[in-house]
């Protein structure tokens, strides 16, 4: 079982491609709750998207895929940092029943008010700095045409996605369109044919071929006639960055009062972490004492989810 993720430059073509192919990381984030088939093949795509998402930018941080919706799932959150470790969760409406066929569409944009907001949330982020944020509505019938509109829309790239996922493997394809005039490629040498050609090639792809190919593999299969260059392959896994800190903090933006009340009907507030299950138990003086620490250093929050204005 392995985690991979490859990227391939085709200069004549200004293209860049990435492949990912996750099987132990995407397994953990299934073992960790029991999501109805529909629902977990969203989340796979969004986590192979997100992988890729991460591995494209020159950014040290956190970059998270939120795909709010207005169906039976209220939030989609898929989460890949600089060292492609990733996380993801989803929020359904309490008892809803999700029909084996459901669509895209039907889970999270069934009167057409999803929206989908990509966060850069960076390592070292300063007291009171806000992450980087864009949002845009959810166009598409897909996770990747949603995220193929989001880029167009918000950061004018033009990019192709194939994603698919099952119980045990989820996997991506992404192709991304760079700046033609870097000073690289001469405009004499430059392949004016070669996106429409890359992007035909992985239009081929089947979802069977896909989710049973390394990433390896599969680059020589769909590119071997293009003969693009190699980056070194890189390891993604699994890794909650959760912590008793980062609940306490959570804690303490709820303020005295709503901790006294939960504490008036129980000894302890139970926080369990939505993306690996990690248990977080608060007693009344842990809580008193996060008071009293914050007023010695307030530090950054967690990014909240995104909300249209
Ligand atoms: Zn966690």
């Amino acid at each position: 079982m392995t985690d991979t993720l490859r990227t391939l430059i085709f200069d004549q073509s200004s293209c860049r491609a990435h492949l990912v192919h996750l099987s132990k990381a995407w397994q953990q984030v299934v073992n960790n709750n029991d999501y109805p088939r529909p629902v977990q093949k969203v989340l796979g795509e969004l986590v192979a998207a997100s992988t890729m998402l991460s591995a494209s930018l020159k950014f040290e941080g956190s970059l998270i895929i939120q795909i709010q919706g207005d169906g039976p799932i209220r939030l989609l959150v898929a989460e890949c940092n600089s060292r492609l470790g990733l996380r993801a969760t989803v929020k359904l409406v309490e008892g809803t029943q999700i029909p084996e066929n459901a669509s895209f569409k039907d889970l999270v944009n069934t009167t057409g008010k999803g929206i989908c907001a990509i966060i850069l949330d960076p390592r070292n982020r300063l007291p009171g700095q806000a992450p980087y944020q864009g949002i845009v509505p959810l166009a598409g019938t897909s996770v990747a045409d949603s995220l193929e509109a989001y880029m167009h829309s918000s950061e004018q790239l033009e990019t192709r996605l194939v994603l698919n996922s099952d119980a045990t493997t989820a996997a991506g394809v992404m192709l991304q369109q760079m700046p033609q005039h870097g000073g690289v490629v001469s405009s004499k040498e430059f392949d004016a044919d070669g996106w429409d050609r890359l992007k035909a090639l992985i239009n081929t792809l089947q979802t069977e071929e896909h989710l049973a190919t390394e990433t390896d593999e599969l680059a020589k299969r769909l590119f071997w006639e293009e003969d693009p260059d190699g980056l070194a392959e890189r390891q993604a896994h699994f890794e909650c960055t959760c912590s008793r800190d980062k609940v306490g903090k959570m804690l303490l933006s709820l303020g005295q009062a709503e901790l006294d009340d939960a504490l008036s009907e129980n000894p302890t507030v139970e926080i369990q972490c939505d993306f690996c299950n990690a248990n977080y138990s608060f007693t009344r003086a842990d809580c008193n004492a996060l008071f009293t620490e914050s007023s010695h250093h307030e530090g950054p929050q967690e990014p909240q989810p995104p909300t249209l204005h």
